[in-house]
C-alpha cells in the first residue's frame, strides 16, 4: 500500500504535506507543547483553529457575511434529519428531492419523518446511470426547500448545473464535491459537507447556511439537533472533534496557499479526470464507464470490466501494483477510483498506465 496510491471513496487520501503537519501535530503542537489530542477544546488555541478554518472556507468561495459557517458532528447522515427539522417540521409544505443515487435515496426517508417529501425526479429507473437536464423535472415554486446531491459519490456522477429555482430554498449536499471546485455561494441556502473526501479526516461536517434561515427553527429542538445553539456557541457547543477540525484547517490552508484557490483545483481535477475519462474511453470497450458521459464526475470515476473475474483479477494486481481503495461500494460493485483534492496527477498517470497495461495483458 502507498498513501499516495489511495483511491478510497473516503476516508480518502489527503495531501502529504498536511499528513506531515498532522503527525507532527499529534506528537506537539509548535508554540504550545502539546499533543493536538489532548489540548483542551476551551483553549485560545483550538478557538484559532476554527477561526482560521473558517475564514479559509470563507476566503475560497467567496462567502458572504450572511451565512454562517459550522462545524458538527454525526455526519453528513445527520444532516439527512436536522436539515427537515428546520425546514420542514411544522411547514404543512412539502419538501422535494431529486433522487439521483445511493446518497440523495438515503435523505429520503428521514426527511418524510418531518413532513411531506416529493420526489421531483427519479433515476432509478435508469439505474442512476444519469442525471436529469435541467427540462426534466419541475420544481414547485412553493416547496418548503430542494435537497439534491451535487455529486453521488457511489455512482460516480455528478451536477454541472445548478438545479432548481432561485426563489426556493436550495439546499445541497457537497459531502464528494466541496472545495473541488469554484462555485456562487449566493445561489445556495445550505450546504453540507462532511470532511472525509476532500477537507480532513471523519468525525466532523461542515456546514454552511444563510443566517435568516434559522428564524423558521421550530420549537423544541433538541439543543445538539438546533443550529442555532452550534452558531451561539461557536461550533463547540459540546467536545467537538478536535483532531479533525485542525486538520480541516490545515487542508483550507493547503488549499489558499499551496493551491491558490478553488479555480487552480477545478484545473487540476479536471486533468485528472480527463486523463482517467480517456484511458477509459481509449479501451475501445474494456473499460465501460458508469455514469452518462455528460454526467460524468471529476471526483468519482466509475467504471466496469467485462466481467465479474477480470474485475477481481484487476483489484488484485492492482493491491500488488500499490493502488488501493479501487473497488467500487458494496451496493453498486465495479471500479471505482475516487480522485479527491489531495490526489495527484502523477499517482492518476500512474493508474491510467496500470490500465492500459492490464487490458494489453487480458487481452493477449
Ligand atoms: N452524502 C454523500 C454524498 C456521501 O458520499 C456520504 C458518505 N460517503 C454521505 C452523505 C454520508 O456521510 P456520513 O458517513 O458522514 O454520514
Amino acid at each position: 500500500m502507498n498513501n499516495d496510491l489511495n483511491f478510497s471513496g473516503g476516508p480518502g487520501v489527503l495531501p502529504a504535506t498536511v499528513r506531515a503537519e498532522a503527525q507532527q501535530a499529534i506528537d506537539c503542537v509548535p508554540g504550545v507543547g502539546l499533543s493536538v489530542l489532548g489540548i483542551s477544546h476551551r483553549s485560545d488555541w483550538f478557538a484559532a483553529v476554527v477561526a482560521e478554518a473558517e475564514s479559509n472556507i470563507r476566503a475560497l468561495l467567496g462567502l458572504p457575511a450572511d451565512y454562517a459557517v459550522l462545524f458538527l458532528q454525526g455526519g453528513a447522515s445527520l444532516q439527512f434529519s436536522m436539515i427537515p427539522m428546520l425546514l420542514l417540521r411544522g411547514t404543512g409544505k412539502t419538501a422535494e428531492y431529486l433522487r439521483t443515487g445511493y446518497w440523495s435515496s438515503k435523505a429520503i426517508p428521514d426527511a418524510r419523518l418531518e413532513g411531506d417529501v416529493r420526489i421531483v425526479w427519479d433515476g432509478e429507473a435508469n439505474g442512476f446511470h444519469r442525471l436529469p437536464g435541467p427540462t426534466e423535472f419541475v420544481c414547485s415554486p412553493d416547496a418548503a426547500y430542494l435537497h439534491y446531491v451535487s455529486n453521488e459519490t457511489v455512482e460516480g456522477t455528478q451536477f454541472h448545473y445548478i438545479p432548481g429555482i432561485d426563489s426556493v430554498t436550495r439546499v445541497c449536499d457537497m459531502s464528494s464535491d466541496f472545495l473541488s471546485r469554484p462555485f456562487d455561494p449566493n445561489r445556495f441556502d445550505l450546504i453540507y459537507a462532511h470532511a472525509q473526501k476532500n477537507l480532513g479526516p471523519a468525525g466532523v461536517t461542515v456546514v454552511i447556511l444563510r443566517r435568516e434561515l434559522l428564524e423558521r427553527a421550530p420549537p423544541g429542538l433538541p439543543a445538539m439537533l438546533d443550529y442555532r445553539k452550534h452558531l451561539a456557541a461557536g461550533s463547540i457547543h459540546n467536545t467537538p472533534p478536535v483532531f479533525a477540525i485542525h486538520v480541516v484547517m490545515l487542508v483550507t490552508r493547503w488549499l489558499l496557499r499551496s493551491i491558490s484557490g478553488l479555480e487552480n483545483m477545478a484545473r487540476i481535477n479536471q486533468a485528472k479526470a480527463a486523463a482517467l475519462y480517456r484511458a477509459i474511453d481509449a479501451s475501445a470497450g474494456f473499460y465501460t464507464g458508469w455514469a452518462a458521459p455528460e454526467n460524468r464526475s471529476l471526483m468519482n470515476v466509475t467504471f466496469t470490466l467485462p466481467s465479474p473475474e477480470l474485475e477481481k483479477k484487476f483489484l488484485e494486481k492492482s493491491a500488488a501494483a500499490g493502488f488501493s481503495g479501487l473497488g467500487g461500494h458494496r451496493s453498486l460493485g465495479g471500479i471505482r477510483a475516487s480522485i479527491y483534492n489531495a490526489m495527484t496527477l502523477e499517482a492518476v498517470n500512474a493508474l491510467c498506465m496500470f490500465m492500459s497495461e492490464f487490458e494489453s495483458s487480458s487481452r493477449s
